[in-house]
């Protein structure tokens, strides 16, 4: 996958190329962690509410600025 002339964004950690379908092609996502917490409590137990939290990665397209979670 890695080529000796791929563009120096493939080296940044915060970058990554990923299928945009709203592009409908690979373009560069600028990637970040997000902690969410869950919404509903089932997963949850009251006492442990305050361990609901749970980072998930998040990319965003830069050509299209579309935002795109992903859990686990
Ligand atoms: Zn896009």
């Amino acid at each position: 996958m890695v080529t000796s002339d791929a563009p120096q964004y493939l080296f940044d950690p915060n970058k990554t190329v990923a299928y945009c379908e709203r592009c409908g092609k690979d373009t560069v996502h600028h990637l970040s962690i997000r902690l969410t917490s869950t919404a509903d409590g089932n997963e949850v137990a009251p006492g442990n509410a305050k361990f609901a939290k749970r980072p998930v990665r998040r990319t965003v397209c830069s050509a299209c600025e579309t935002e795109i979670l992903h859990d686990r």
